[in-house]
């Protein structure tokens, strides 16, 4: 995948502001941060995204993203931490190579997403329960 950023980023050809490298991953800052210090920890294999993740993958990248936080946290003085991994472009992916966003966050930042909260009836859950249920079945 020469032509993906965040792989020429893993390869040092493309120039990037590390935090981490690692044979699993790769941290670096984001270069359109929403919060000074947001930081992405990709892998650092081509992988899209997160279905099918290798589940040792998937612990490297999480154990990064948890230094990382905890590192804002120390480091920065974050107030707190959003971590955000986002699949297909429904899912607001934007490159097409496995990353976590963590973002330090401040009280009163004024960052958040729209969360229309609905109220479904407790069958409605126990339907879509059962669904998704039979799903991870076949995962
Ligand atoms: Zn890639």
């Amino acid at each position: 995948m020469a032509e993906c950023v965040f792989c020429r980023i893993a390869a040092g050809t493309l120039p990037a502001s590390i935090v981490h490298r690692d044979d699993d991953v790769v941290a670096f800052m984001d270069i359109a941060p929403i919060q000074p210090g947001h930081v992405l920890v990709a892998s650092a294999a081509h992988v899209e995204n997160l279905y099918g993740l290798d589940p040792a993958l998937a612990g490297a990248l999480f154990r990064t993203a948890a230094r990382v936080a905890t590192a804002l946290k120390r480091a920065l003085g974050a107030d707190g931490v959003t971590v955000l991994q986002a699949n297909e472009r429904a899912g607001g992916q934007v490159v097409m190579h496995i990353h976590l966003h963590v973002i330090p966050r401040r009280a009163g930042d004024g960052l958040g997403f729209s969360w229309p909260a609905t109220q479904p009836p407790r069958a409605e859950l126990d339907r879509l329960a059962s669904v998704i249920r039979h799903g991870l079945a076949g995962v």
